[in-house]
């Protein structure tokens, strides 16, 4: 190897400039130190920090902190996942996926194709580090040297993107998963390059259900079929995560069915809202209030939006369409949601159609009586609600499939609520028994 070439390796492992590096070399050897020994110290000038203006520090995965500007680090590709963003107005082509080392996980962004595949041990020196949701994030960009190690780290972490729907979460990249085509349509939507043509629909395995769009419709994507879906990514879409299919995604064919869990995920409130969202979701609480905006109401024929006396927010005075609708605070004792009824279930609730609401509503004079009634026959009671959960800064709102009162036997309730104190804190169950 001739000097230029060792001077050229250096400068990219090290991420400093090739004329810089090579001059030092020269001179190394011009003093007739050996090259391996020559090219040591300089890694060790420029690499380890101490240098001064050389590559940052190397770190563990677990030690990188939103606070560091930038670092070194090496570890093993989990995921490599391509897509395309458009970023200051152009189409770019980036990678996103998960590093390891034995420490522990984090995100990276490729801005530069680097040629990385799950499984390569990689070193990536002057890595910059952002803040994303409070957690660090690597971007691999121009200015990181990338080089790809002969030995491959162990690390504790599964290799691949392999994904139950039900673990999936926003943000998530680089995803495999293997599913069940629930429902699927064509629609024609106004694409930023003109009209055009996707699939949309529902995704199932044996542990849930997510919605799906697949921007470029794969023909093996059809209601009934069964297949693998290879790098998708996670996007929020109308507060609930969604399975993305783009151009870049392999889609294959499954030769075996994938059964779809008829069972859907039952959470505590508490931990439903800190998923973010999720698109099937069940929790058993107490309705504590129906809000206001419940009952007979009425909706803009223009817009669908809910209206006050007959005045749209965007187009005024209209002519409203009349429609029923329950807004109910469920809480199950770790935090409250909303749970929003559309018209059929509140049909069930109020114990009448439309029309009766109309007719009471007019004998009373008042469209609040609708509500007071459903007031009256749900608030106390416990349900079991079964829905689309979305969590936005006014709150989590469960839009609900299902909402049945919860077949627990109350008897049997009360009995256990009575075993737990017994069996409870000492101080406690002496107050409950006095
Ligand atoms: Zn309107």
């Amino acid at each position: 190897m001739e000097l230029e070439d060792h001077a050229e390796e250096l400068a990219s492992d090290l991420g400093v400039d090739k004329e810089e590096v090579k001059s030092d070399l020269q001179n190394l050897v011009e003093y007739s130190v050996p090259i391996d020994e020559a090219k040591g110290s300089l890694r060790r000038k420029y690499g380890d920090g101490s240098g001064g203006g050389g590559a940052p520090e190397s770190k563990d995965i677990a030690d990188i902190s939103p606070e560091d500007s930038s670092v070194t680090v090496t570890g093993v590709v989990l995921t490599a996942g391509k897509r395309s963003i458009r970023y200051q107005g152009d189409d770019h082509v980036i990678v996103e996926g998960r590093l390891a080392d034995d420490t522990g996980v984090v995100d990276y962004t490729a801005w530069e194709d680097f040629g990385l595949s799950p499984g390569d041990t990689i070193t990536a020196g002057n890595a910059s580090v952002r803040e994303w949701d409070g957690e660090p994030e690597l971007n691999l960009g121009e200015s990181t040297s990338l080089s790809f190690e002969d030995g491959s780290l162990e690390v504790p972490y599964e290799i691949g993107g392999d994904a139950d729907l039900a673990d999936l979460r926003t943000g998530d990249r680089a995803v495999d998963v293997e599913v069940a085509v629930v429902e699927c349509e064509r629609r024609t939507i106004d694409g930023r390059d003109g009209e055009t043509e996707i699939l949309s629909g529902v995704f199932g395995d044996e542990s849930g259900r997510l919605p799906f769009t697949n921007w470029e419709p794969a023909p093996e994507i059809e209601e009934g079929n069964a297949v693998r879906i290879e790098n998708a990514y996670v996007q929020e879409f109308r507060g609930v995560p969604e399975v993305n299919v783009s151009e870049f995604s392999t889609v294959t064919e499954l030769g075996r069915e994938v059964d779809v869990g008829a069972d859907t995920t039952t959470m505590d409130v508490a931990e439903a809202v800190r998923t973010g969202g999720i698109y099937d979701v069940e929790v058993v609480g107490n309705v504590i209030a129906v809000r206001d905006g419940s009952g007979l109401i009425q909706r803009c024929p223009e817009c669908y939006r809910v209206i006050q006396k007959g005045q749209c927010r965007t187009h005024g005075d209209v002519d409203g369409i009349d429609d029923l609708r329950v807004k109910a605070i469920v809480d199950d004792g770790t935090g409250a949601l909303t749970a929003v009824l559309d018209d059929e279930l509140t049909e069930d609730v109020y114990g009448g159609t439309l029309e009766d609401a109309l007719e009471q509503a007019r004998e009373a004079m008042d469209q609040e009586v609708v509500a007071d009634r459903i007031r009256e026959r749900i608030v106390g009671r416990e349900y079991r609600v079964r829905g689309h959960l979305s969590v936005d800064e006014y709150g989590a709102n469960l839009d609900a499939e299902t909402f049945a009162e919860s077949d627990d036997d109350p008897e049997r309730r009360a009995r256990e609520f009575l075993e737990s104190i017994d069996t409870g804190d000492e101080g406690e169950s002496e107050e409950v028994k006095a």
